[in-house]
């Protein structure tokens, strides 16, 4: 396999006593719409502009295919970033605005207005080569600051919250018009976002980072799936907690106890009988049914009402309270507040914890 287009190794940064990012090792591969997804203060925009070279590294290295750049100034990097404000010049026109990056390189005349107009078509905004920045909508800029950046064909293209002051509605369209521009054009994307639900519709892989760390990485699916603490299913969608006791195993499987109810779950590595567990149990994964016809015996506490989705709160006596996230389409039980029912799940439905 060739080298990564990007490593980051033990990548530190200080500021004074302060670890904005604390020992970041990371590999991303040319072509991947790669996102960095944290809570506001986790050192995302840190990293970033250490990638792009504007924030130098306390500590530690970034190399571009096993070339070492830690100390090459932003322009001799050859990547474009994108931030959350758009910063488009406000005295030049959109077209001046796009070539910018290229007269800065000595491109030619002509080839530089093919190449403007081209990059234009790209995100939908051929029509507006003449107009001023002021008179476009945030949406418009922000399409208007994508195409600059990729006028001069960046090998990686960095972007910092690019959508996040938009509106919803906007915001969805353009993920999509993102995402499919990621897939034409081939560019690495290095993505970063403290949104969850756009890093897993937008990426092929996700980096979890937390107080400067990374916390856990993968493909959006295996991170849904799979999360190793409670850090990460929480902040990847919701997730019930359960502790629970391990009372047997056997070569297919485990049984634990929690909450004085016995169920199955898949082996755990190393948990002999005895030993206790946290498991991250999803809201989707729980059935409600009439009292008796599940494991688990609880009171509806409360219901709200998503649209396509319901929310309901169970009051177990000693799990506490259970979130389950029920189709409003679904088939069985209507749950209502004071209701007594049960509840269970499959097998496969809880996942170990590693817990930090
Ligand atoms: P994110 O982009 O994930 O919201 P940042 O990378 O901007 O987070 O910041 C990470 C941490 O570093 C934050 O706690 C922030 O307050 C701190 N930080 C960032 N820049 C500076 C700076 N110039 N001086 C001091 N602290 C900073
Ligand atoms: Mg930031």
């Amino acid at each position: 396999m060739s080298d990564p287009i990007l490593s980051v190794r033990n990548a530190i940064k200080t500021y004074g006593d302060f670890r904005a990012l604390d020992g970041v090792d990371l590999e991303i591969w040319a072509g991947e719409f790669l996102t960095l997804l944290g809570p506001s203060g986790s050192g995302k925009t840190t990293l970033l502009s250490a990638i792009a070279g504007f924030s130098p590294l306390t500590g530690g290295q970034i190399l571009t295919r096993g070339t070492d750049i830690t100390r090459l100034p932003p322009e001799k990097r050859g990547f474009a970033m994108v931030f959350q404000g758009y910063a488009l010049f406000p005295t030049m026109t959109v077209a001046e605005n796009v070539g910018y990056p290229l007269r800065v390189r000595k491109w030619g005349r002509q080839a530089l207005r093919e190449r403007v107009a081209e990059c234009l078509d790209l995100v939908q905004m051929g029509a507006f080569a003449d107009r001023m920045p002021h008179q476009l909508s945030g949406g418009q800029q922000q399409r208007i600051a994508l195409a600059r950046a990729l006028s001069f064909r960046p090998d990686v293209l960095l972007l910092d919250e690019p959508l996040s002051a938009l509106d919803k509605t906007l915001r969805a369209d353009l993920q999509w018009e993102l995402k499919a521009l990621h897939e034409r054009l081939g560019v690495t994307f290095v993505y970063v976002t403290h949104d969850q639900d756009e890093a897993l519709s937008m990426s092929d892989r996700i980096v979890i980072l937390s107080d400067g760390r990374i916390q856990q990485e993968g493909a959006p699916g295996d991170l849904y799936n799979w999360p190793r603490t409670r850090f990460v299913a929480n902040f990847l969608g919701k997730s019930n907690f359960v502790e629970a006791r391990v009372t047997g195993r056997n070569d297919l499987g485990m049984t634990a106890v929690a909450g004085g109810t016995s169920f199955a779950l898949p082996a755990v590595e190393g948990a002999a009988p005895g030993t206790t567990l946290g498991l991250a149990l999803r809201p989707e994964r729980i059935r409600i049914a009439r009292p008796g016809e599940e494991a688990f015996s609880g009171r509806v506490r409360q219901i709200s009402y998503l649209g396509e989705r319901c929310q309901v709160i169970i009051e177990h006596p000693e799990l506490g309270e259970m979130l389950v996230s029920q189709s409003t389409w679904h088939a069985g039980l209507r749950p209502e507040p004071q209701m007594d029912v049960s509840f269970g799940w499959d097998t496969d439905a809880c996942v170990a914890l590693r817990e930090p």
